[in-house]
């Protein structure tokens, strides 16, 4: 039987007079890929910046894995296990590929600044499996021999896979992809594509907002359709490319 991991219940947000995300009802399964598409201004992003706590909902309830989390801190819902990457890159471009990884890890150290001085055994174990864990990501993303690298030096299409091993390193069990091909070229896509796979036979659950409909297509195993912050459809990549109301809300701008 498969769990429900991710669960919107009922969640809106309001920007002033703008309802954003207005009563969207959402089910993640584990173990899936679920994308969420809909045209630009849809309220996809703020989706993400509501699962991660960056924005509290006006209204309606959010939960991971049967809890609550509408109302946490970001970092504490990072700690439970949802991890995402941005639809704009967020690098540090004069940093290393491996610390640009590690930095995403902050939200696991619990190491107070007297701890950090003396450098205690215990931070020091710390420090130890932050950079396993950084490394592990990096072997999945395939950039493990790029480490020492600076950011900035690598072609784009590394740039965007480093951000998923940042994400990835946090050791996540829900990883929310905003847009991660937007910008790719086919190669660049093939390859990010078939890692995105790789993440899933890991027991990762991936919520992927992408443009890209073959993308999505040949990636999602279900789709949900958001226009003006409202779902107007969910289902299989078959179900969604046959819908009236998907079809109008794409070809009616
Ligand atoms: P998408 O990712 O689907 O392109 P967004 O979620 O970024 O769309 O934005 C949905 C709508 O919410 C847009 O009209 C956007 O301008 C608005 N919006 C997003 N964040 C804010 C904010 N912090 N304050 C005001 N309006 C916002
Ligand atoms: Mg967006």
């Amino acid at each position: 039987m498969s769990t429900t991991i991710l669960e919107m219940d009922n969640v809106t947000i309001r920007f002033g007079g703008l309802t954003a995300v207005d009563s969207v009802n959402l089910n993640i399964q584990e173990g899936t890929i679920r994308a969420l598409i809909g045209p630009n201004g849809a309220g996809k992003s703020t989706i993400f910046n509501l699962i991660t706590g960056i924005y509290p909902p006006t209204s309606g309830e959010i939960r991971f894995l049967g809890q609550k989390i509408n109302g946490l801190k970001p970092h504490l819902i990072t700690e439970m296990g949802i991890a995402r990457t941005f639809q704009n890159i967020r690098l540090f471009g004069d940093m290393t590929v491996l610390e640009n990884v590690m930095i995403g890890q902050h939200c696991r150290t619990k190491a107070n600044f007297i701890g950090a001085i003396l450098r205690s055994p215990g931070v020091k174990a710390e420090e130890k499996s932050i950079v396993e864990a950084s490394l592990n990501a990096l072997e999945v993303m395939e950039l493990g021999h790029k480490k020492d690298e600076l950011a900035k030096n690598l072609p784009y299409g590394e740039q965007r896979r480093l951000e998923i091993a940042r994400a990835l390193a946090t050791n996540p069990k829900l990883i929310l992809l905003d847009e991660p091909a937007a910008g790719m070229n086919p190669q660049e896509k093939q390859t990010l594509m078939s890692m995105i796979n790789k993440i899933k036979s890991m027991d990762l659950t991936i919520f992927l907002v992408e443009h890209d409909m073959k993308f999505v297509m040949s990636l999602s195993d279900r789709i949900a359709v958001l226009d003006y912050g409202k779902k107007i459809a969910s289902g299989t990549p078959a179900e969604i490319k046959k819908n009236p109301a998907v079809i109008a809300a794409y070809l009616g701008k």
